[in-house]
């Protein structure tokens, strides 16, 4: 057992953050300890840190999801991983015993925050800190040609690809994303690896929109300057619509617009959260046939399939991340985040 003090950042209640000497987790028998190499800010950690995080938290709590690094030490019922692994963990364990769970839907566990259900940086201490302690079945080993800030991203790549899964992509189809977040970037990757046809991206903002243009989107749009979407994806399809849309905003006004700019028997995947009511003609949904799907979170091993579309070549999760800092500037880093100083899109702190 590893014994002793580390660093961390603790969220003890919304808006109380302190970067503070706290004891190294002890694991269980199904754990590892993983010294943390790198651990990627989300939007969620930001719910986090203002108390507006839409389920339970269990704060005090060190956050932190998006996470890799080294296993220094493992617990004795853990199989097929060793000291000096370099692995990228999944956040969502689930209880394992639910009947979501058990069919490897375990980001939707019915038993959220009850005891034996965990979700990293959620429910149990995440990886914001120099060690973190995780269960083996959500370790993924990461190939030496990825580096831990890449593991980091795959993670949050890990919540695009399992809504691909849920949605389905076929090959050749028109995809329109809006959003160029680190959500709307990699479901723009991953769907044009897994055989999309012409891909639009939707945003507010060039610099984002240039990354998408980076990596791969062939049509830019940007609202802000006038460009209305749906008049744009009509056009490109002779009036008859996107196959599928990936909406990752929380604009209830890009929702209603993503449903106009469907074909008829089109999809729409939800990834984005908004709250607000949102104006949808309901004659339009039957009408045309939509489908439309939200997910939360990554499942169904989706991690596994980015970490090897990113070892392969297939994806770029290097170009998504802009900004690095060390964990004593944490609280500094999530401000930049947060109040987007100088446009990041993905933000890695390095422990
Ligand atoms: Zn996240
Ligand atoms: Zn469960």
């Amino acid at each position: 057992m590893m014994n002793g003090k580390m660093k961390a950042l603790v969220i003890y209640k919304p808006n109380d953050l302190r970067v503070e000497e706290v004891d190294i987790p002890k694991i269980k028998d199904d754990e590892v300890l993983v010294k943390v190499e790198a651990v990627g800010i989300c939007g969620s950690d930001i719910e986090i840190k203002n108390g507006t995080y839409p389920d339970y938290i269990a704060y005090p709590i060190i956050p932190g999801h998006e996470t890799a690094g080294t296993i220094v030490e493992v617990g004795k019922n853990v199989l097929g991983f060793r000291v000096g692994d370099r692995v990228a963990i999944e956040p969502h364990a689930g209880c394992g015993q639910c009947k979501n769970c058990k069919v490897g839907y375990y980001s939707y566990c019915v038993n959220y925050g009850k005891p034996g259900h965990r979700t990293l940086g959620f429910t149990v201490n995440g990886g914001f800190a120099e060690y973190v302690a995780a269960p083996a079945r959500n370790l993924h080993k990461l190939p030496s040609n990825m580096s831990f800030e890449e593991g980091a991203m795959a993670v949050s790549a890990g919540t695009s690809m399992f809504g691909l899964m849920e949605i389905g992509v076929d090959a050749g189809e028109f995809i329109v994303i809006i959003g160029p977040g680190p959500i709307g970037l990699t479901s723009l990757a991953l769907a044009k690896a897994l055989g999309a046809g012409t891909t639009v991206m939707v945003g507010t903002r060039w610099s984002r929109l240039n990354l998408a243009k980076a990596l791969g989107a062939d049509v830019l749009v940007n609202v802000r300057e006038g460009q209305d979407p749906v008049k744009v994806v009509m056009e490109l399809t002779d009036g008859l619509g996107a196959d599928l849309v990936i909406n990752t905003t929380p604009s209830p006004e890009s929702v209603a617009q993503s449903v106009k700019m469907l074909r008829r028997n089109g999809r729409l995947l939800m990834l984005g959260i908004t709250w607000e009511p949102t104006p949808l003609v309901l004659g339009e949904i039957v009408v045309k046939g939509i489908t439309i799907k939200g997910t939360r979170g990554e499942a169904r091993n989706a991690l596994e399939r980015v970490i090897s579309l990113a070892s392969s070549g297939k994806i770029d999760l290097k170009k998504v991340i802009t900004h690095t800092f060390p964990l004593s500037e944490v609280i500094h880093a999530f401000e930049v985040f947060e109040k987007r100083v100088g446009d990041p899109v993905k933000v890695v702190v390095k422990p």
